[in-house]
């Protein structure tokens, strides 16, 4: 059995690969124009080629049976995979109704519905409609992004949005594409955009709730240290009001602390009159239009038994235990006030 398991799952990781088809060789493409020129020189130059997982191929194969079935039943009479090119720079329209709308078509999931339609689909669609209308084929040409949402494909319907292409954006396509181009003939890479810095996108900066850095950053920028706040992706705006939170919070809490002590303290002793007497199911007091209830659960809920974990240490064995457990240096955060010389 386990040897058809393993030949079941070989071969369907076979597939999901070869879905991708063959790594073509980098180059220049439609689709990143919007991005820092500078990096795509590099990636082109030095064919920088980003290593595919297995969930990347999954995701992949998604699109590509979803395309293939707006190919045969949706867009029939549509061009697919239309190339169109500016500045020598090629693009593959998904689905192209001549003379000038353009559909492209993403694979999703209904959990990235709120961030739809994508910031970067949005550049790939007028970077098509910039090159279709520097073809000369069309002077209004009219773009689309239609997302299938893969996990409930009715709420597709929904999510057709129309890309008009902007004056701006036009403008800035054309400009990386000349620029591009020009510095490929020159043999030299583009220099670095103004207003570019080291510590914010796209060169370094937070996303997806992680540090990143561009793979370019040292030969730009030359040795840099990253300020915690940039890697932290926090500002001091941002840590000054939640300081001051802190701070009101903590005058709050010491207002009250003997009061709310004090509810503890009867909670508790509520608590505790039920432990002592088995059979009851709730106690209750009040005063002064409060009441406080205790009341037990109808189900009993599994609890460890005190000092559990070292009595099993000892009935059992470190060993034993050593895989149920792990062992880390904690990271605790503590807020000081500047100037407070406290160490934590
Ligand atoms: S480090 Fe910045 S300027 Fe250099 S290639 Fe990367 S994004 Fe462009």
């Amino acid at each position: 059995m386990d040897a058809i398991v393993k030949e079941l799952r070989e071969r369907l990781e076979r597939a999901m690969q070869l879905s991708q088809g063959d790594r073509q060789p980098q180059r220049f493409r439609l689709s990143m124009l919007h991005e820092c020129p500078r990096y795509q020189f590099f990636v082109v130059a030095e064919q920088l080629q980003e290593p595919v997982g297995l969930e990347t191929s999954g995701h992949f194969l998604k699109g590509v049976l979803f395309e293939h079935w707006l190919r045969q039943a949706v867009f029939p009479d549509a061009l697919y995979q239309y190339e169109v090119e500016l500045e020598g720079i090629k693009g593959h329209v998904d689905f192209y109704f001549p003379p000038d709308v353009v559909v492209e078509v993403k694979a999703t999931t209904s959990n990235s519905i709120p961030f739809l339609p994508d910031y970067s689909h949005r550049w790939q669609v007028q970077a098509y409609l910039t090159a279709l209308k520097a073809s000369g084929v069309t002077d209004d040409p009219k773009g689309f992004l239609l997302y299938l949402i893969v996990d409930n494909p009715a709420l597709s319907l929904n999510h057709i949005y129309h890309i008009p292409l902007t004056p701006q954006a036009e403008w800035i396509l054309q400009q990386n594409a000349r620029l591009l181009s020009e510095c490929w003939q020159r043999g030299e890479p583009p220099p670095i955009p103004e207003r570019f810095s080291p510590h914010q996108p796209p060169c370094a900066g937070v996303a997806y709730g992680s540090y990143y850095t561009c793979p370019f950053l040292k030969r730009c920028w030359g040795e840099t240290t990253i300020p915690a706040a940039a890697m932290v992706g926090v500002s001091s705006e941002l840590v000054a009001s939640a300081g001051q939170a802190l701070a009101a919070q903590k005058e709050f809490l010491a207002r009250w602390r003997d009061k709310l002590t004090l509810a503890e303290r009867i909670g508790e002793r509520l608590r505790q009159v039920m432990r002592e007497n088995p059979d009851m199911e709730e106690l209750v007091v009040e005063g002064g239009g409060w009441r406080v209830v205790a009341r037990r659960d109808r189900q009993p809920t599994e609890m460890w038994q005190e000092g559990a974990k070292e009595r099993m240490k000892q009935d059992l064995g470190e060993d034993f235990l050593r895989p149920y457990l792990r062992y880390e240096r904690r990271i605790r955060v503590y807020w000081q006030q500047v100037g407070e010389e406290r160490a934590p």
